[in-house]
């Protein structure tokens, strides 16, 4: 998952506001997991709009969308090189 730092630049360039609060809440060490669930994505964007506005909500929702395109850039990573690997070792890479 990005750094709060990247997470503040990409919603400077998205609302050329960082959202520092909304960044650091939901990566707060101590409840990373929970505040990470999807399932209660429309209880926490409720939260953000009213103590922040609608622009909060949505850049809390890039968030969660940047840290899943990260995670799973890796596995599609790993996955490609383990397949490589495999082919390779029976002789049917590029074949
Ligand atoms: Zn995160």
């Amino acid at each position: 998952m990005p750094p709060i730092k990247k997470h503040i630049a990409a919603s400077l360039e998205r609302t050329g506001k960082e959202y520092k609060e909304v960044h650091e809440w939901i990566d707060d060490p101590e409840k990373k997991n929970e505040r990470h669930d999807f399932t209660r994505v429309l209880e926490f964007a409720k939260m953000f709009t009213e103590k922040y506005g609608e622009e909060a909500a949505q850049e809390y929702v890039f968030h969660l969308s940047d840290d899943l395109k990260g995670k799973f850039g890796h596995v599609t990573e790993d996955t490609e090189t383990a397949m490589k690997s495999a082919l390779t070792y029976f002789g049917s890479y590029n074949r």
